[in-house]
């Protein structure tokens, strides 16, 4: 895969070279950066050329088999399916509500589950990818909170998402207009900045002008508030950036969104105010869950409003979407518009989420898989005690 020899590391699921432990010894194409498509053909003997060939068939026209590049000769396609795939990941089921929102359940090469959901709109069809299985956060509104984490996902995995939606509604090759997914968002299951760098990977392949090309401004990282990242993202990725914030005091905050307690409200606001080329055009989305009674008043509004003084934001107010076991309740429509009011008469922007696929759980907050973390000793194939089994 790369020059680097590898580490055993590298064979864990989730590793480089994961699919070599999975018995496929083939190195995966997808979710490479270009210097490394570039490297890989270099060690073949071939030029650099060679990559931006291949690139362009993976990202722009969606292709999955080496024999469908026809720009490249015989001998060296059957070369490249020798050594390499350009892989997906395994769909177990693909699901449509009758407003047709879309979910899917992917399997990854390791087994572990993970969910990407589609959500068509008059004006533009937001894809929501996951960017861990489960999350180390536990956020007590959130199903996925209730989901211990297992591992991050790979760039490959997390682009992989992006690629099996285009080859499921029939996106290839990519189009300029008429594209049905026009945004890519970091809402579905995990803290997108606790996998830092599969994420920017991911990102700089999924912006890429000759590839899938969505413009940074399409593209959304949604985050409990992990200040040292936002503001690492806010220097390198430049992408547009969701923060869940809920609450407008840290005694709250720090019970619902738990992580407040490393980096409490002053803090992450400051991030916020600081996150690079904000303007009227760019403001930075607030989401704001509506729990009857816990922080739906007038008041809570009002507090908002100070808060974001001066931060170009839009508020997100979204009604929390139930699942079995949840502690709260949903507040009443007529709380949730009044709250919008307040916000909009001071001249913020506010919407109001309508919950989407709620009947095949694909909501926010909705997404949970089965996936459960097996001990590393169990993965190695070790006794608990360190040794080697025969
Ligand atoms: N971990 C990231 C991204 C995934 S969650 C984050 O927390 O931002 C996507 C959004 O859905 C977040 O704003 C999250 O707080 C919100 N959410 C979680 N559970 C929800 C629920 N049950 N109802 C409504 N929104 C929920
Ligand atoms: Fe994790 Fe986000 Fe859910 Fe919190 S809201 S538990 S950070 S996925």
């Amino acid at each position: 895969m790369t020059d680097s020899a590898p580490k055993f590391d590298d064979f864990l699921p989730g590793g480089r070279l994961a699919a070599v432990a999975d018995g496929e010894s083939r190195t995966d194409l997808l979710g490479l950066t270009r210097t490394e498509l570039v490297r890989e053909m270099e060690a073949l003997g071939e030029k650099r050329f060679r990559a931006d060939q291949i690139f362009n068939w993976i990202y722009f026209r969606g292709v999955t088999d080496f024999a469908a590049m026809t720009d490249i000769s015989k001998p060296l396609r059957a070369r490249l399916a020798e050594s390499f795939r350009i892989g997906r990941p395994d769909i177990v089921t693909a699901q449509l509500s009758e407003d047709g929102t879309r979910k899917w359940l992917l399997r990854l090469s390791d087994g572990n589950e993970v969910e990407t959901v589609f959500i068509p709109e008059e004006d533009r069809g937001t894809l929501c990818v996951s960017s861990q299985v489960g999350c180390t956060l536990t956020c007590s509104f959130c199903h996925t909170g209730t989901q211990p984490w297992v591992r991050n996902l790979s760039a490959a995995e997390i682009v992989g998402q992006v690629m099996m939606a285009r080859d499921e509604l029939g996106e290839w090759p990519t189009p300029s207009d008429d594209r049905q997914i026009t945004n890519v968002v970091f809402m579905g299951m995990g803290e997108p900045l606790f996998n830092y760098d599969a994420v920017a990977a991911a990102v700089d392949l999924i912006k890429d002008e000759k590839g899938l090309n969505f413009s940074r401004r399409r593209i959304t990282l949604s985050t409990s508030g992990i200040v040292p990242e936002i503001r690492r993202a806010g220097a390198e990725m430049r992408v547009m950036l969701a923060i869940s914030l809920h609450a407008v005091r840290d005694d709250l905050r720090d019970d619902l969104v738990p992580v407040n307690r490393r980096w409490p409200l002053a803090e992450l606001l400051a991030a916020c105010r600081d996150y690079p080329s904000l303007s009227n055009a760019r403001r930075i989305t607030f989401e704001y869950v509506m729990l009857k009674g816990v922080n739906d008043s007038d008041a809570d509004a009002r507090e908002l409003l100070r808060l974001l003084e001066g931060i170009p934001s839009k508020i997100n107010l979204i009604p929390f979407n139930p699942w079995p076991g949840s502690r709260y309740e949903t507040s009443a429509p007529e709380r949730v518009q009044r709250f919008g009011e307040i916000i909009r008469n001071a001249g913020i922007m506010a919407t109001i989420r309508t919950p989407r696929g709620r009947d095949i759980a694909a909501a926010c907050g909705q997404l949970k898989s089965e996936s459960v973390r097996i001990p590393g000793w169990k993965r190695r194939g070790e006794s608990k005690e360190g040794h080697a089994r025969a």
